[in-house]
């Protein structure tokens, strides 16, 4: 067993299924936790296959539950697997799977929202940014109300290099509501090009790589669900600050449907509105009627790179937020005309 160990290639014993295990330690779903089990291991399987080679790897998973994904990530020869659970009733099964792969398993029961993953891991898996990514992945289905968030606050710390990413440009493979999915890997002009497309690709390499039917959850969920890998580049497409990317990102996308020239007014006070929308998009020269599905990572870079520009000759800039003003005055966006 140790030699087999060493080699990378540790099967788990047999166990109860998954099934089993859910009516052994009465794990019924709750439905307020929005919580689905994958029960067929074959999927898990494929899920784990395509989050990359991980032979040696340490692994941190996610939200497991009654363990699906848990035991194909066991059965692919990492070297340690670590998992962050908060629903205290899957403690006992997961401690199952932990005797059958002994000092393989890590459990903690927590919260992956306030969980420090960069002191878990040994210290010698830090790799440089430049260099390949560590071998350290996050991998994981999460109800879809906690991946959305979690992906937003991993990708500020991709742009920071910290968290997860202390060990250099760890790679996620996770799963979000189908929609989602589509929106993060969306190309230039496609439909569900969206904030999240921006955000996402201007990091990453993200590709969604499994679609995963309703049906093969227990309960259903009403809709499908996307697997999507990311690894994080060695350079990003926009060297700016994270916070000054998602500010032009979102007003970008303020009006998804107008010209790109309505939303991205919005960074900017009323009163200059119309000569600093002319100067920004002049300076980054990009085409006023363009669409904002329309806009490429490049075309968001220039437009970073200009707004960056024009706060740095008016410090007050950066502090004008087009929602507090709306605030402020009791109106909605779309009783706002301009
Ligand atoms: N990964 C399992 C699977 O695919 O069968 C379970 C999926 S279920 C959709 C999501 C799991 O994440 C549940 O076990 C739930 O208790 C857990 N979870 C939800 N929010 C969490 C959080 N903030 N921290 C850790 N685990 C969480």
């Amino acid at each position: 067993m140790a030699a087999s160990r060493t080699l990378g290639t540790f099967r788990l014993p047999p166990l109860p299924t998954i099934r089993e295990i859910i009516k052994l330690f009465r794990l019924q779903a709750v439905k307020q936790l929005s919580q689905n089990f994958l029960l067929d291991l074959r999927l898990t399987d494929k899920i784990v296959r395509k989050a990359g080679s991980l032979t040696n790897a340490y692994v941190y998973e996610v939200g497991p539950g009654p363990g699906g994904i848990t035991r194909s990530i066991l059965n692919a020869g990492v070297a340690e697997l670590l998992v962050v659970e908060k629903d205290v009733r899957f403690i006992p099964g997961l401690q199952m799977l932990s005797d059958a792969a002994p000092g393989k398993l890590r459990i903690v029961h927590g919260d992956v929202l306030t969980f420090k993953i960069e002191n878990a891991f040994p210290e010698s898996l830090k790799r440089q940014w430049e260099d390949d990514p560590p071998n350290v992945h996050i991998i994981g289905n999460l109800p879809f109300s906690v991946s959305t968030p979690l992906i937003i606050k991993w990708l500020e710390n991709v742009s920071h290099r910290n968290g997860p990413f202390a060990y250099g440009r760890t790679q996620m493979t996770l799963t979000f509501q189908k929609e989602v999915a589509e929106r993060l890997t969306a190309s230039t002009g496609s439909k569900q090009r969206s904030r999240l497309s921006i955000m996402a690709q201007y990091l990453c390499d993200v590709q969604h790589i499994v679609t995963i039917p309703g049906q093969a959850f227990i309960p259903k969920p009403e809709v499908d669900s996307g697997v999507v890998h990311f690894t994080p580049l060695t350079r990003p497409r926009i060297e700016q600050p994270f916070r000054l990317v998602e500010r032009v990102v979102q007003n970008a996308f303020q009006f998804r449907r107008k010209y790109c020239h309505r939303g991205l007014g919005m960074l900017f006070p009323e009163a200059q509105r119309l000569e600093s929308t002319g100067k920004l998009l002049k300076l980054a020269d990009v085409d006023p009627t363009l669409r904002p599905t329309q806009l490429s990572v490049l075309h968001f870079k220039s437009l970073c790179d200009a707004y960056r520009k024009m706060c740095d000759e008016d410090p007050h800039l950066f502090a004008y937020n087009f929602r507090e003003e709306l605030k402020q005055k009791g109106m909605t966006r779309k009783s706002y005309r301009l």
